[in-house]
């Protein structure tokens, strides 16, 4: 039995100390504590999970060609796991989508980051939420066809996002639940009795907090709470939050640690294929367009325009650590534990504890990405 010793600040749900985590065969076997943290070693930290991703590098989660070339780039971002993100798209393109990435994950490549199963996000979106997404794209709850998406993806599929005002939408969402598929509520308008009537029926998420909802309505002068006031004192929900501190601005983020905490926030990228490429890349996107990176991704023609996140989930850690106020504990949690329990893998990987898999980033004191192994193997080494 091969045994690894990695020695520097290891992070822990309880604590950050520094010492040395050692692994044998996949998982971890032994962790021993020497002191303090150290301002001069590697953070040791469970490998990244990101539930929320449609595109890493050049590749993009539309078929399943894509979602295996972000695996393959993903490594040197200190990603351990990913659930490839399709959103509202045709019902022939969102079947095969599920077909291939069920195939994909019968016989995971050891040399990539691991597929943890796909995330929906749509089809079944309100036509006035659905940001992004094009407007023949979105469409009513339709349970023969979350049906035919379960047949196809055959287990494959961890995450739905939909919106809960949708007439109809409870069958799909119990549907979905019994099936294992986490229901993520998001692209929505809905009022607090329709979010509580979806949080009975088993919606345990929430897409992208503060992006695509609507603000606070004042009446007669009186703030009402919004939705995303409802939702962020909701312990019941787990919130996805991307943390560039542009989709969701520096002031918004710590209002959900405080609020919210982050025992109750899965750090996401929502990136778009391009993300990971070096600042001022171009790439070109479906319509033809070319988007170039910087802190978003933006158009050339008009670099005000935001197109969309470029994140990768190293920045994701550094931003939680040296811009927003978070401790490495919480980060580790935004990051992996809470993203591992969302795509039901809460029990094997997410955390650094013996019997655990494995899965660990090891980031240098200024925030670069040293090694990453997935289940034992280094799957990136700079
Ligand atoms: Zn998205």
């Amino acid at each position: 039995m091969q045994e690894r010793a990695l020695t520097g600040n290891i992070i822990t749900e309880e604590q950050v100390f520094f010492g040395t985590l050692t692994f044998a065969d996949k998982r971890i076997s032994r962790m021993e504590r020497q002191g303090e943290a150290r301002a001069d070693a590697n953070w040791i930290t469970p490998g990244f999970i990101d539930v929320h991703t449609h595109g890493i590098g050049p590749y993009g989660a539309d078929c399943g060609e894509g979602a295996l070339g972000m695996a393959t780039f993903a490594p040197p971002t200190g990603l351990t796991g990913v659930c490839p993100t399709l959103s509202s798209d045709v019902p022939e393109k969102m079947v095969a989508f599920g077909r291939d990435v069920h195939e994909l994950m019968k016989s995971p490549n050891p040399a990539t980051t691991k597929i943890l199963g796909i995330h929906y996000e749509g089809p079944f979106i309100d036509y006035d939420h659905r940001g992004g997404m094009a407007e023949a794209l979105v469409r009513g709850a339709d349970v023969e066809e979350a049906k035919r998406l379960l047949a196809a993806a055959d287990g494959a599929i961890k995450l739905m996002t939909l919106s809960p005002e949708l007439p109809g939408v409870e069958a799909i969402i119990s549907m979905m639940v019994q099936a294992g598929v986490t229901v993520s509520m998001g692209h929505t308008g809905c009022s607090n009795d329709q979010k509580n009537a979806a949080v009975a029926v088993g919606v345990t998420q929430v897409c992208h907090l503060f992006d695509t909802f609507d603000g606070r309505i004042v009446y007669h002068g009186v703030s009402k709470p919004c939705l995303a006031d409802v939702v962020l004192i909701d312990d019941r929900l787990q919130k996805e939050i991307i943390c560039d501190g542009i989709h969701v601005p520096q002031e918004l983020i710590t209002l959900a640690h405080r609020a919210a905490g982050a025992r109750h926030l899965i750090a996401i990228t929502d990136s778009l294929a391009g993300a990971g490429l070096p600042t001022g890349a171009t790439f070109p996107m479906e319509d033809g367009r070319q988007m170039f990176m910087s802190d978003v991704a933006r158009l050339v023609d008009d670099p005000e325009c935001i197109v969309g996140s470029c994140l990768t989930m190293d920045k994701v850690f550094k931003n939680l650590l040296t811009r927003f106020g978070f401790t490495p504990v919480e980060a580790a949690m935004m990051t992996a534990t809470n993203p591992a329990k969302s795509c039901h893998e809460g029990h094997v990987r997410g955390s650094l504890k013996v019997g655990y898999l494995a899965d660990i980033a090891v980031i240098s004191p200024e925030f670069e990405v040293q090694e990453t192994i997935s289940e034992g193997n280094t799957i990136y080494a700079k």
